[in-house]
């Protein structure tokens, strides 16, 4: 679905060329991963390298805020997967609800790239489908 961001190679070169249907990476994420880490280790707000996320954390309100919310609820509870379907997909239409304020991970993440082959043979998806 969603991240190719970054330096990509060639199209001639690539074997996956679109995210459509797929979301393989958003299936084991539990929840924004960036998030995550700030709630569970709020010593990373002091990490530079978090500051892009610490301001889109420290902003969310609503639905968005409301499900990462209920994440942690339910994981404490026992009820959800740590590293589950992203509290944020949309299964049905196979995207990020809130794309816009996707964190860091999900930004950087590139379309065919070695981590996003893997997470398509995990789930079963081909990484040959657009070749
Ligand atoms: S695993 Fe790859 S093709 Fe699938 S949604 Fe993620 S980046 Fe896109
Ligand atoms: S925040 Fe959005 S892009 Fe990132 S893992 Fe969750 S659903 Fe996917």
């Amino acid at each position: 679905m969603v991240y190719a961001v970054g330096v990509s190679p060639p199209s001639s070169e690539l074997s996956v060329l679109s995210c459509a249907g797929c979301g393989a990476c958003c299936r084991e994420q539990g929840a924004p991963p960036d998030y995550v880490a700030l709630r569970i280790s709020p010593h990373l707000a002091d990490d530079p390298s978090f500051a892009d996320d610490l301001a889109r954390y420290r902003a969310l309100t609503g639905e968005p805020l409301r499900l990462l919310n209920q994440y942690f609820h339910e994981r404490q509870a026992g009820l959800r997967p740590e590293n589950g379907v992203c509290i944020w997909f949309d299964a049905e239409n196979c995207n990020c609800r809130f794309y816009d304020l996707r964190p860091s991970t999900c930004r950087v993440f590139e379309l065919d790239s070695p981590g996003c082959h893997i997470y398509r043979r995990r789930q079963g998806i081909s990484v040959e489908t657009d070749s």
